[in-house]
């Protein structure tokens, strides 16, 4: 409040200095920039090694942390220069791996030497670089741990994916119950989906050589694949990773992300929030990727309509297109109109928080779940593939915060099966339980993070122990 930066900004005693190399992906930078934040107020110097692609579509960068570039092999053009996913990754990993020990080397003369690689699993090298210069490395998953566990099993050959038979029903050690195969990670529509799933099952080849394994994720949530992972694995879970302001508040969070490449949200989303009354607004966002269908899109669009409750939906730029004129003109989804407005991207955070907003429509994206359990707001799950469906279901039966739109035969979510789950969702007493324990998840997530609470010990564990080696 009196502009100055917290303490620990100014404090030039740092315990030990973490390297963080997420993979570069706005959801995956997004958990181990918060992560990062609360390793700072435990006073350890961090520094986040970004892509020269990456760092220049960036729309908002942290005051709080230093950046620093390396490259992935393709600094003009970034991913979509690669041709393909897997080529991308192997470039990345050749010369990712100079520039990263290139990068230690100079902080190494910067009077705070590096201690420790915190590394997304996507980029295994990670633990190779860390070993040749003898620093601690932890894995950082940015899933939950009922879906690390799924692809360990695939790892280890256990579980076969993707599944082949709709209806085989799959047992996974350590998992609560058996699970159908529409409930574990798909990866039907990507091309070289084969590869992807390789690259997802290989984030265990050399986990063994690692220090720690940090799970975005809290105990509460997950007790049972926890306890058991634990055997395994050196396991920590330390979230869940929303900016302080929205949980226990002891962090000064310079901005709600402050890593973005997308466009600060415009205040006609919030001014349009204001003027609903208290628990009318459906939410609907699938995500930063997730593509849909036009045919979806329609669907969704009267689904949404015909529920009658005002409804507040993302549409990015990339798929605006398949939403025809008229269709838009038709049900006046303009930001004039009280029953829906259209956006192409918003803070959701603030959106989740705010009192007008009464449940959310998600594609179940491990981020997008796990702020709207922070946040204590019930869903309507539409999974669409990679570990979405795996959280709607643990959304659905495990935790019984939300309701699964289930898809026909030709994969389409029909509009009275939208409708329907709304309407349960947002009003009818047979979603009173969902709603409640919505409220009871918020508030064990913030107790995780909060002083003493199962993640802040966690995280104050793991940085006692880089403090001991260093
Ligand atoms: N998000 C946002 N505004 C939007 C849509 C999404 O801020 O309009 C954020 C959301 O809060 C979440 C991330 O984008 O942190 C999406 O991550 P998630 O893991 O849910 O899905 P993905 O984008 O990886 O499919």
């Amino acid at each position: 409040s009196d502009g100055l930066p917290p303490s620990y900004l100014m404090s030039t005693s740092h315990k030990a200095h973490c390297l963080i190399l997420p993979f570069q992906g706005q959801s995956h930078i997004n958990p181990m920039l918060q992560f990062s934040k609360r390793l700072q107020s435990k006073r350890v110097k961090i520094t986040i090694a970004l892509t020269k692609s990456f760092l220049k579509n960036m729309k908002e960068l942290p005051t709080s942390v230093s950046i620093e570039a390396i490259s992935d092999g393709y600094d003009d053009g970034g991913r979509d220069q690669a041709g393909s996913f897997v080529a991308y990754v192997t470039r990345f990993k050749e010369i990712g791996s100079d520039t990263l020990s290139q990068l230690i080397q100079k902080l190494a003369n910067s009077g705070c030497p590096v201690n420790c690689i915190v590394y997304d699993p996507f980029l295994p090298w990670a633990v190779e670089v860390a070993k040749n210069f003898g620093l601690i490395s932890a894995a950082f998953f940015t899933q939950n741990c009922a879906v690390d566990n799924i692809y360990y099993h695939a790892h280890k050959g256990v579980i076969k994916l993707p599944p082949t038979q709709d209806d085989e029903e799959i047992l996974i050690p350590g998992f609560l119950s058996t699970i159908e195969a529409s409930d574990v990670p798909t990866f039907v529509i990507v091309p070289e989906a084969e590869r992807i799933l390789e690259m997802l099952v290989n984030q265990f080849s050399n986990l063994d050589k690692v220090d720690w394994v940090l799970i975005n994720s809290f105990y509460e949530l997950e007790k049972q694949v926890i306890d058991y992972m634990s055997k395994i694995y050196p396991i920590k879970t330390i979230g869940p990773t929303i900016p302080s302001m929205y949980l226990d508040k002891r962090l000064h969070d310079d901005k709600e992300y402050g890593l973005s490449v997308f466009k600060p949200m415009t205040n006609e989303c919030l001014n349009w929030l204001n003027h609903q009354p208290i628990n009318s607004v459906v939410y609907v966002s699938f995500g930063s990727i997730t593509n849909l269908e036009a045919e979806q899109m329609l669907e969704l669009a009267w689904g949404l309509k015909n529920s009658n409750n005002n409804f507040l939906w993302v549409v990015r730029s990339t798929e605006e297109s398949k939403l025809p004129k008229n269709v838009l003109e038709e049900l006046k989804l303009t930001s004039g109109n009280n029953k829906g407005l259209v956006v192409s991207w918003c803070s959701q955070l603030q959106v989740l928080e705010h009192e007008s907003t009464g449940c959310f429509l998600t594609h179940c994206g491990w981020n997008s779940t796990l702020e709207a359990i922070s946040l204590g707001v019930p869903m309507v799950t539409m999974p669409q593939w990679a570990d979405q469906p795996t959280n709607a279901k643990l959304v659905k039966d495990i935790w019984e915060i939300g309701v699964r739109a289930k898809q026909d035969e030709k994969g389409i979510v029909r509009r009275e099966i939208i409708e329907e789950c709304i309407k349960l969702v947002m009003e009818e007493e047979k979603g009173k339980l969902i709603r409640e324990n919505a409220k009871k998840w918020k508030e064990m997530a913030r107790n995780a993070v909060d002083e003493g609470g199962s993640s802040d010990k966690n995280i104050e564990e793991f940085v006692s122990k880089l403090v001991t080696i260093s």
